[in-house]
């Protein structure tokens, strides 16, 4: 089947990107992609000194997202074909209270973690989560939650079971990203059969830092298909399709 063209992981100038967000939903346009989102990294860990900047206060939140809305209404004002969400790369090696603080939920379409790697993690996203429903009304703008860039190998000898309850218990996606083919590599089969098995929402996204690299798809669809996770895309892209 056709698959509309998907790329869920993208940076600006408003993390370590080197386009602005224009630039790169005009980018898009011209590449004819249907679904976009920016996710710029939001970190208070040691990543916070090494990468440019981050979407470290409540003012650049709300510019960031402002500029977004921006892009969104431009995107409908012209029947552009492509949809555009907004999203944030949050890395769980960030404190709590920083979370807690600066992420307001159901402003944003997406939600990223990276650095996924323990048990510990899978508690700490957990703690995040169950604290958001707590303070939030459950509605149809609660955000989606994925992971970035997953590394199957650090779960595949043990925890698998832990994690896929995890995935499957908060309806947590997981993204094929192009910039780390390694992680949907041969060697991590077991983890993809456990996806179907279970039903697990995938999606995919290039981890874009230039507008050059928006749309280097091509590989994570075909492991998709490979994996036969066709369907898991698909179920994905109509909760994605409810977002608009
Ligand atoms: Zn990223």
């Amino acid at each position: 089947m056709e698959f509309p063209k998907i790329n869920l992981h993208t940076h600006t100038l408003f993390s370590d990107g080197k386009n602005s967000i224009k630039q790169i939903v005009n980018k898009s346009i011209k590449l004819g992609l249907n679904y976009l989102a920016i996710t710029d990294h939001f970190t208070n860990s040691w990543k916070a000194g090494v990468i440019s900047t981050t979407l470290n206060t409540v003012e650049k939140i709300d510019h960031y997202l402002n500029e977004i809305t921006e892009c969104q209404e431009f995107l409908t004002l012209n029947n552009k074909n492509l949809k555009l969400y907004k999203g944030i790369e949050v890395d769980i090696g960030s404190s709590r209270a920083y979370i807690k603080r600066l992420i307001r939920p159901t402003e944003f379409d997406l939600i990223l973690f990276e650095y996924l790697e323990t048990p510990e993690g899978i508690a700490f996203v957990k703690n995040i989560i169950d604290q958001w429903k707590k303070t939030i009304v459950f509605n149809r703008s609660f955000p989606l939650f994925g992971l970035a860039h997953f590394d199957p190998s650090n779960f595949i000898y043990g925890s698998l079971n832990i994690l896929m309850q995890f995935l499957k218990e908060y309806d947590i996606y997981v993204e094929f990203n192009s910039s780390y083919p390694q992680f949907y590599s041969w060697r991590n089969e077991l983890f993809f059969k456990k996806l179907k098995e279970y039903n697990i929402m995938v999606t995919i996204g290039s981890d874009a830092h230039t507008s050059r690299d928006l749309d280097n798809m091509f590989n994570p669809l075909e492991m998709i298909k490979v994996y036969k996770l066709e369907n898991n895309l698909e179920i994905f892209i109509n909760h994605l399709k409810q977002k608009t």
